[in-house]
């Protein structure tokens, strides 16, 4: 049975003093919750992982680091490497925003090395992937999605699938009040779930939970919760405010 999770992307928001207290106030208010249906995962800055690792209880907030390097070690000034990330005591990475794919040249061969230095340092993966208007708008979209994950994903086993979970990101919809609305998004989940079940089998689609990111807030969580192959939610502008975000979280 696949997980239904809410993930908190911070972005490049929050001191760590700031973001120690966000942290806390999440996880205390994830532990006063009853019956929560999700996993809860923050996702930080990296100057903020061991920080906020010792004040959440790691079972019941994940955490997770924005980004990875595609090397092991070395002389890669500014990198941090997926070992560096498990070592905080970080569970989770997100990999191939549209963000560090566009302002940061990530191509899907990068990604491809940073899923496999992800895995073999014990960092689940939450991999993005989604279209740009233009591509929306020309009838590539399903395509291009398609594309990103076969070439970034595509050599995995089954065994290691089970440590990915796909967000699906339209690049239109990301910080700009633009929600897909939830028959979009359903047809783009259901469509990546059919590429895993082409290539995996049914029982690997069935268990990976997929995401839905782009202006998601308290009041269209859950109409897009409620659609069969939506798994929860990436969440950017509101997962900066607690009350903003466990209002996401409940939506389940
Ligand atoms: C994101 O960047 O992952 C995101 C979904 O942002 P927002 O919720 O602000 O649109």
């Amino acid at each position: 049975m696949r997980k239904n999770i809410v993930a908190g992307n911070w972005k490049m928001n929050t001191t760590v003093p700031e973001g120690v207290q966000l942290a806390k106030e999440v996880c205390e208010a994830v532990s006063s919750a009853q019956g929560l249906k999700c996993d809860v995962i923050v996702g930080v800055p990296f100057t903020h992982l061991t920080a906020v690792r010792q004040v959440i209880d790691i079972n019941k907030v994940g955490l997770a680091a924005q980004n990875c390097a595609d090397h092991t070690s070395g002389a890669y000034t500014g990198e941090v490497s997926a070992a560096m990330v498990a070592s905080t005591g970080a569970n989770y990475v997100i990999l191939g925003h549209s963000e560090r794919r566009g302002y940061y040249n990530e191509t899907p061969e990068m990604l491809k090395e940073k899923v496999d230095m992800a895995l073999a340092n014990g960092l689940k993966v939450i991999f993005c992937c989604g279209e740009s208007l233009e591509e929306r708008e020309n009838g590539s979209f399903k395509e291009v999605i398609g594309g990103e994950i076969r070439d970034s994903l595509f050599h995995l086993t089954a065994e290691q699938m089970a440590n990915i979970v796909i967000a699906y990101e339209p690049i239109w919809a990301i910080g700009t009040g633009k929600t897909a609305t939830s028959d979009q998004a359903q047809e783009i989940h259901a469509l990546i779930r059919g590429l895993l079940a082409d290539k995996y089998g049914a029982q690997v689609a069935d268990d990976t939970t997929i995401l839905y990111g782009g202006s998601c807030k308290p009041s269209n969580a859950p109409e897009l919760f409620a659609k069969p192959d939506i798994d929860g939610g990436l969440i950017g502008g509101a997962s900066l405010k607690a009350a903003d975000f466990m209002g996401i979280v409940t939506a389940f």
